[in-house]
């Protein structure tokens, strides 16, 4: 699974571009964040909004209000592993509960 992409497309200004900047884009400033930032649910929840890279659909995605989104994750999270039946590893799944939980 690829946690962060070979170059980076901001869904604000379009603008094509290979690192970040102090998780900005360069471009247009726009915060952009990918789970190897390691960020804490607090320093989420006091952005409450921002773009954060899905590595499972390979695009940028806009969290309106981080406390939904966590409530979100957690419950396709839930049927996710219901119907999971073997397709995803243990240690994957924990992996996956890091990325989306924390
Ligand atoms: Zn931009």
């Amino acid at each position: 699974m690829k946690v962060r992409p070979q170059r980076y497309k901001c869904p604000h200004c379009k603008w094509d571009f290979a690192y970040r900047k102090k998780r900005c884009c360069p471009g247009c400033g726009t915060l952009l964040l990918i789970a190897s930032d390691m960020l804490s649910d607090s320093d989420f929840t006091a952005l409450k909004s921002f773009w954060m890279w899905e590595p499972l659909k390979e695009r940028w995605e806009y969290i309106r209000d981080w406390d939904d989104h966590k409530r979100e994750a957690m419950q396709k999270f839930e049927e996710y592993v219901k119907e999971g039946d073997g397709r995803i590893e243990p240690s994957e799944n924990r992996n996956l509960i890091k990325h989306w939980i924390q």
